[in-house]
């Protein structure tokens, strides 16, 4: 017997415990203390998500002959020209204040050079050295930070709970509230609220090789897509080439190998152990993150792999001394896994690690649906066809403070929303069908179809076949996961229960990937596709946006510069 969502009201409520979401959190408390504000997070607040994972860290214009006219050109070459320029430029602005608030309000320490400035070190794709960091363990300080202020004020914590429906007001015009799972329980749980901020991360986790946390399940998107919500960019997925490769039962496999150990000279060999990248690119291992990737699938395509389908990475050449002191953190993670780098051979494979499409939004992080707003990953369109390293806890932070700022101004003298009860009804209704009909089908097996697909047909390298391909093969799997029932009817911390939810939420995000992909036919930044090779012209750049699946090509606005100009003084 299922029961009636429980209810409760909040001003604020916000879906997400990353940097965007306590971010919001935050901002939204100081511009109007006395509002009710909701943390609702899949996981432990503080302890999940990928804000937490960051290690490089936080791109930020602060020296003297850095500029945010530097930042801000870096964003939209990186991004090949096709991220929204508004977006990129309150990005750039917005992380000067953002860095200051987390150093000088909210407690965070950053490494520093001898005289006291902020150290700021190198990171691939920018013109200068503006990544600030603590260590390679950047998030963690930033998250501990946020979540220790959040704990300190009166903000409630919906804790292990789900998000699985945004549910619209019962006159269609706005959002009414959330529908939630307690994990703990299993009961649902109905949150109205005047806003919603959507920040559940995104989160490429429908790869078989990937980095981000494995909470995120891309949940955010599916329930955006079902709202009728367009996504823009989705066919851009950004791998990292260098994931750890373990074996396929540990969690340690795609977790990143940083990029340091390329830049600091480190070989990729193929199963042969024959060095490989001169052949593809002069820049060899120091070629960007797509065009090493691409090159270490094709050195996997040929069948050039080693035990476990992967490539390895070399550093002995440098000194076994040297690697061991220089990347202490790599090498313990690595003996962990029963590899020597400093002095032997590692395992490694690209692995999807960040989705630079996400929800269309304005610079004040609305939505088209009145109450929606989104932030962080979630998002689309800051970081058009790549994302700079560094840029995405940036990104998280700046649009996180940007929403709850706006929310609290949007909630004042608004009433909380009657909600369609049918839409609630329904949505329950779509999370009970795994209770129907006993012990039925493998979620395991699914989710191992679903990387398969995703990897050999919508990964780093794409066809208008494979696409095609995928697309019925992505209907078959969501019409398997239908037919799929659970042996157990218990509902407290039921996880294989969320294990069809999280599949749900992958399957329909994968979906929209190859729809955007299928459409988007010439390659830039992360999409590559081998039939349309070649970049079409930038001065005529069009985004994917994709609502009630199908895709529109839609015009980029060079809103502050165009292909072939630059914001930089003394540049042609
Ligand atoms: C290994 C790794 C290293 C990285 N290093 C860097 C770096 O050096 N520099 C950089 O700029 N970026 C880096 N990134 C990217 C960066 O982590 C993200 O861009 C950014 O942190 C995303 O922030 P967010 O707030 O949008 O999402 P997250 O921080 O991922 O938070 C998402 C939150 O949503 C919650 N959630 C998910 N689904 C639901 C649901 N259904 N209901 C309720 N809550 C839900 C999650 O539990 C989590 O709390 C890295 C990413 C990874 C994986």
């Amino acid at each position: 017997m299922v029961q009636e969502a429980r209810t409760f009201d909040s001003d604020i409520l916000i879906l997400g415990a990353g940097g965007a979401g306590l971010f919001a959190a935050l901002h939204a408390h100081k511009a109007a203390p006395a509002l009710s504000i909701a943390v609702a997070v899949k996981g432990l607040l503080g302890k999940c998500g990928c804000t937490r994972m960051v290690q490089g860290g936080y791109n930020v214009a602060l020296a003297a002959e850095d500029s945010i006219e530097r930042h801000f050109m870096d964003t939209i070459e990186g991004g090949k020209w096709l991220p929204d320029q508004e977006l990129a430029w309150k990005l750039v602005v917005l992380a000067v204040e953002r860095i200051k608030e987390l150093e000088n309000e909210l407690g965070c320490f950053f490494d520093r050079n001898p005289d006291g400035t902020i150290h700021q070190k190198a990171f691939a794709g920018q013109t200068f050295d503006r990544t600030v960091h603590k260590g390679d363990l950047t998030g963690i300080e930033i998250i501990n930070r946020l979540a220790e202020q959040v704990w300190a004020r009166k903000i409630s914590r919906l804790e292990e709970h789900r998000a699985v429906e945004l549910v619209k007001a019962k006159d269609g015009k706005g959002i009414a509230g959330v529908l939630f799972i307690d994990m703990r329980t299993g009961e649902y749980v109905f949150v109205r609220a005047k806003a919603v901020l959507l920040a559940t991360g995104g989160g490429p986790t429908m790869y078989k090789y990937h980095t981000p946390s494995g909470d995120k399940t891309c949940d955010g998107l599916a329930m955006a897509l079902r709202a009728g919500l367009a996504l823009r960019d989705m066919e851009m997925v950004q791998f990292h080439p260098t994931g750890l490769l373990a074996g396929p039962h540990t969690r340690m496999t795609g977790t990143v190998l940083e990029e340091g150990l390329r830049g600091a000279g480190g070989y990729l060999l193929n199963g042969a152990k024959e060095r490989f990248m001169p052949r593809y690119d002069p820049k060899g291992e120091r070629a960007t993150r797509d065009v090493v990737s691409r090159a270490m699938f094709s050195e996997i395509r040929k069948g050039n792999t080693t035990p476990h389908g992967g490539l390895y990475i070399s550093m002995s050449h440098l000194g076994a001394a040297r690697v061991a002191r220089e990347f202490k953190g790599m090498v313990e993670r690595c003996a962990d896994c029963g590899f020597d780098l400093a002095g032997g051979l590692v395992e490694v494979v690209p692995t999807a690690h960040y989705l630079m499409g996400g929800v269309e939004f304005a610079a004040d992080c609305s939505t088209t649906l009145p109450g929606l707003f989104v932030a962080g990953e979630d998002s689309g369109g800051v970081h058009g066809a790549n994302r700079l390293g560094g840029n995405g806890v940036a990104n998280s932070t700046v649009f996180g403070a940007v929403a709850g700022d706006v929310m609290a101004q949007w909630v004042r003298n608004k009433p909380l929303q009657l909600p369609d009860q049918s839409a609630i009804d329904a949505a329950v209704a779509e999370c009970e069908r795994p209770f129907r009909g006993g012990a039925k089908g493998n979620l395991g097996k699914i989710r191992d179809q679903l990387y398969d697909v995703m990897w050999e047909r919508v990964g780093i390298v794409r066809d208008a076949a494979g696409l095609q391909q995928a697309s019925a093969e992505l209907d078959a799997l969501d019409a398997e996961l239908d037919a799929s029932s659970l042996a157990h009817a218990e509902r407290t911390f039921n996880l294989t229960w969320h294990d069809w939810l999280n599949l749900k939420s992958l399957v329909a995000v994968s979906r929209a990937i190859t729809v955007a992909a299928a459409a988007r036919c010439d390659s830039r930044g992360a999409h590559f596709r081998s039939d349309f090779p070649d970049a079409s012209a930038l001065e005529t750049s069009m985004f994917t946006s994709i609502k009630d699946g199908s895709v529109t090509m839609k015009p980029v606005a060079f809103t502050r510069v165009a292909p072939g100009q630059s914001l930089l003084r003394n540049v042609a």
